[in-house]
């Protein structure tokens, strides 16, 4: 193993919406920064979206990774140049004010009143872009909707990182507006120094100070190089099962991975008569307004691959449906989930254990929204639904959607999640909070967390908005007390 050692001002660990805003911000304001990420480079339209390459390139363990608990709950992580923002459905929301006053009074976090805080995300959307797509929202939403409106529910499309621009020959191309495509080429262009393929094993504590990192750069096929790394401030950015896992093997243990919160989620394949599928369309961006920020119930991205794997493993005649594809899609129902998971690590493993007690009260929300989602499809003309819970059979009348209403069963359903949080929870109460208002480790003199770790619970809305908002905040207070 070769030796390498590096200095800097600024390390930022994490390249994902938290880290990229921080390196961009910092490096632009003339700080010399390093900015690590485990994962390797590639461009944003490197794989195809949804595909087993893209899979393989930028996700970790290619893929779902499970939380332990009564329940499993499968999660998924981002792990390249970007993050989860290079994978992501892209989809754009702001929280809703009540839930970022709750979150002000319930953890005591210095200025951030809701109306403050519009600031940052209309600079997130200026900055990175968002909008509606240009021709329409597609087939799948136009169910969702169609069903949503028999039942007298509210829908909206929501927008999406993403731009659009017209072509010479009339028509609309997109491209996703992911921390490659945007922060990143501009930390670089300010003279931040992006190292790839690099992990954070661990800090190196001096008492209350952080004196280096060390990591192991091993681009794929190549040599490992050990580098040693030296700066005076860094921000931890690896996401909200990695930054607690990578402060607890530095030694930083208070209050930091014993919070862990999610949005579980819960999904079902539905067929109709006719051939609408078209998952050239890309991620439906439709959603039913009515019981956010509790539940929200959508449309997934529903490839042939997407359909066999939400299919439940015991249906009967599972390859005939599959040769009907075109004739189904995939809705999901994802809830503001109420237990509190943990996140530890095990000797001799790289991969943390993450704990998530799937709640009786996350159980039936999710048996709710299940029955909620099973009336929409339904009203939007579906003849079957395939259960997410294993052994029971497909749904070919609203009458049997009572089973989900009753509760779900512990085991053998299939629950997932993309979306984490609150494992390094934000605050100035000492009793739950690991970091300040601005993500200082409390008790800590040059250590930050800035990423989706630091949102003290669920924003019940899609969270990359809430992340990069919060993000440019803690930033941009950092810069001002330096400059102090
Ligand atoms: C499949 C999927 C779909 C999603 N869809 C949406 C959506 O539509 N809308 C929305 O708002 N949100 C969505 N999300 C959630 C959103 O992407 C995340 O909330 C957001 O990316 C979190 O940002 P982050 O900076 O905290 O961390 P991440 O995006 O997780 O990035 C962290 C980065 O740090 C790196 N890292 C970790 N540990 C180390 C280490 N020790 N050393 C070096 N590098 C390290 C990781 O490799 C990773 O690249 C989705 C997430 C997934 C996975």
């Amino acid at each position: 193993v070769r030796f390498e050692r590096m200095e800097c001002e600024v390390l930022v660990i994490g390249s994902g919406p938290g880290g990229a805003t921080t390196a961009c911000m910092l490096a632009e304001q003339g700080m010399d920064v390093i900015l690590l990420e485990e994962g390797s480079n590639h461009s944003v339209d490197s794989a195809p979206s949804y595909s087993l390459a893209e899979m393989n390139q930028k996700y970790r363990n290619g893929g779902l990774t499970p939380a332990l608990g009564r329940t499993k709950v499968t999660y998924i992580e981002g792990r390249c140049v970007g993050g989860a923002s290079e994978i992501n459905a892209a989809l754009y929301h702001r929280p809703l004010a009540t839930t970022l006053k709750e979150w002000q009074l319930r953890f005591q976090i210095d200025d951030f009143d809701p109306a403050g805080m519009d600031r940052w995300f209309d600079e997130v959307e200026a900055e990175i872009g968002v909008a509606p797509q240009p021709n329409g929202v597609g087939p799948a939403s136009e169910l969702l909707k169609k069903g949503a409106r028999k039942l007298g529910w509210k829908t909206t499309e929501i927008q999406r990182f993403w731009q659009y621009q017209k072509q010479k020959d009339g028509t609309v191309q997109g491209r996703r507006r992911s921390m490659s495509e945007t922060m990143i080429p501009r930390a670089v262009a300010a003279g931040c120094r992006l190292l790839p393929d690099s992990r954070v094993v661990r800090l190196q504590m001096d008492g209350p100070t952080a004196r280096s990192a060390t990591a192991i750069r091993q681009p794929v096929g190549g040599e490992a190089t050990r580098l040693d790394l030296r700066f005076q401030h860094v921000f931890v950015c690896g996401g909200a099962v990695q930054t607690p896992a990578l402060l607890r093997r530095s030694g930083l243990k208070q209050n930091i991975g014993d919070s862990l919160r999610m949005h579980p989620m819960i999904r079902i394949a539905a067929r109709f008569d006719d051939a609408f599928n078209d998952p050239s369309w890309g991620v439906p961006v439709e959603q039913v307004e009515e019981f956010k920020p509790r539940m929200t119930l959508g449309c997934s991205h529903s490839s042939l691959p997407h359909i066999a794997l939400w299919l439940a493993g015991e249906v009967e005649g599972k390859l005939d449906r599959l040769e009907q594809w075109q004739n189904i899609a995939v809705f999901y129902v994802a809830v503001t989930g109420t237990g509190t998971g943990s996140v530890r690590n095990l000797p001799g493993f790289t991969d943390p254990l993450v704990r998530y007690p799937l709640t009786d009260e996350d159980l039936a929300m999710l048996g709710e929204g299940l029955d909620k989602l099973g009336h929409l499809v339904f009203e939007a003309g579906a003849r079957e639904i395939y259960s997410p819970v294993d052994g029971l059979a497909p749904v070919t009348h609203p009458r049997g959607l009572a089973q989900y209403r009753t509760g779900l069963p512990t085991r053998g359903v299939n629950v997932t999640t993309i979306h984490l949080f609150s494992s390094v929870p934000m605050g100035q109460d000492p009793r739950r909070c690991a970091a300040d208002s601005w993500g200082q480790l409390h008790g800590v003199k040059n250590v930050w967390v800035n990423d989706s770790a630091l949102l003290p619970d669920t924003p019940g809305v899609n969270p990359q908005g809430t992340v990069l908002a919060i993000a440019r905040r803690n930033a941009s207070h950092f810069l001002e007390r330096r400059g102090a």
